[in-house]
């Protein structure tokens, strides 16, 4: 394939080692093209499962991978930081006062957890990163372990984050009262929608409802949360007591590094074409929590920002070498959600399957995800193990 001189020898950085930049990273180096990988952090992670770390299931070390330990290729660099900006009329990326250049830019640098225009954000936790799955792990345990022996626990935002959080949690707490009869604890979503779990069919709302109900787990639908104290979150509906309280009510766009692009953002996210290529600049493309397609709503999931990694890594191969681009259409393949450890509901294709079943399919597609096959073995070791062991009350 013939390849314009400059652009070979400049590699594609790619800006962000989450689900997206991992996926576009490593489909180019499988395709020859070398790969400048920059991120934050040394570790890729796997955030859907990070519920289960922050409820001792699992621990932070199976589910961060360390990039070495995936990209073995000798054309795969990595610098760790924390990218300030993309200059794109010069073709370089600053991180930390360097100037790190590039043939094409790849901005795969996800999302934060959206505050909107929430009063007290300081008194919330959140679930994005290893760093807040262990804050909340430790928090229940404080609370729970501590003098008063009372949670009280609020999840703002009723999506697959928030149910998934909730339900393992109430497990977490249920484990913690075996040793300590004197816990109380009481758990509630809070929803600004009127159902629960918005993304899924009907039946699983329903299901998912029935099932919060049973164990316990309050729910308020069509309730804004409006301001937060260290005690109490209060709510269009009235004030709830909380003293653990967890904000996961969507996410809002990393567009720090593009704050001198201002014309390559929509509405606070990166504007792609229907190529994923950053409207009007040629040698930039981007993927993932990040983006936006005018008029093409594109759920903001690992499966979507992996797809677009191939469209992506195709279409940088297909620029270099002048020919039509390949359009990016989203689709979903599948969408599942646990209510806790051994049960849960999701939807394959025209099927909707449900309990026991459901939490292998989950987790048999996560062990598939987990990059690298040695990851891949310790993770199914180590989970394992932990199918017959006692969650870990061991604070991370
Ligand atoms: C708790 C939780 C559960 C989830 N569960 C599911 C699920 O079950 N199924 C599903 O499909 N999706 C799930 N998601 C959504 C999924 O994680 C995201 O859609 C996916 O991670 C998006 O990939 P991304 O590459 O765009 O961003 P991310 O995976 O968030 O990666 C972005 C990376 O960029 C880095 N970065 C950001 N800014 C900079 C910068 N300026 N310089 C350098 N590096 C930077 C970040 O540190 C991060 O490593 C879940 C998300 C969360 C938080």
């Amino acid at each position: 394939m013939a390849y314009d001189c400059m652009n070979t020898k400049h590699p594609v950085v790619v800006v962000g080692g989450g689900f997206g930049g991992v996926s576009v990273a490593r489909r180019l180096l499988k395709l020859d093209i070398p790969v400048t990988l920059i991120s934050e952090t040394n570790y890729f992670t796997f955030t859907p499962l990070l519920h289960e770390v922050a409820t001792g299931i699992l621990t932070s070390d199976d589910i961060t991978f360390e990039y070495a330990s995936f990209f073995k290729n000798r054309k795969f660099a990595f610098i760790r930081g924390r990218v300030e900006k993309v200059d794109f009329d010069r073709r370089v990326v600053l991180v930390e006062g360097a100037e790190v250049s590039y043939g094409d830019v790849v901005i795969a640098t996800g999302a934060s957890t959206n505050f909107y225009d929430l009063k007290g954000r300081e008194h919330a936790f959140e679930l994005k990163s290893i760093e807040d799955a262990a804050r909340v792990k430790k928090r229940m345990i404080e609370l729970g372990q501590g003098v008063d022996g009372e949670v009280n626990v609020n999840v703002i935002g009723g999506g697959p984050t928030g149910i998934e959080l909730v339900f393992e949690m109430e497990l977490f707490l249920k484990q913690l009262r075996r040793n300590n009869p004197r816990l109380r604890y009481h758990l509630r979503v809070i929803q600004l929608g009127h159902v629960i779990l918005p993304i899924f069919p009907e039946g699983i709302q329903r299901r998912a409802m029935k099932r919060l109900h049973r164990r316990g787990i309050a729910v308020e639908l069509e309730t804004a949360a409006e301001r937060l104290t260290a005690e109490t979150v209060e709510t269009n509906r009235g004030s709830f007591v909380s003293n653990l309280t967890i904000m996961a009510a969507g996410v809002t766009p990393n567009v720090d590094c593009l704050k001198d692009a201002s014309e390559a953002l929509e509405r606070g996210h990166v504007e792609v074409d229907v190529h994923l290529r950053v409207k009007g600049k040629e040698h930039a493309f981007a993927l993932g929590d990040v983006i936006h397609l005018e008029d093409v709503p594109i759920p903001k999931l690992a499966q979507t920002a992996t797809a677009q990694a191939e469209v992506v890594a195709e279409n940088i191969i297909r620029a270099r070498s002048r020919r039509p681009l390949r359009a990016y259409a989203p689709r979903v393949r599948g969408l599942l959600v646990s209510f806790g450890y051994g049960d849960g509901a999701g939807r394959i294709g025209p099927f909707t399957i449900t309990g026991v079943p459901v939490w292998y399919v989950w987790r048999t597609v996560y062990l598939f995800k987990t990059p690298g096959l040695s990851n891949k073995l310790r993770v199914a070791f180590s989970w394992t193990i932990e199918l017959f062991s006692k969650r870990n009350l061991a604070e991370e």
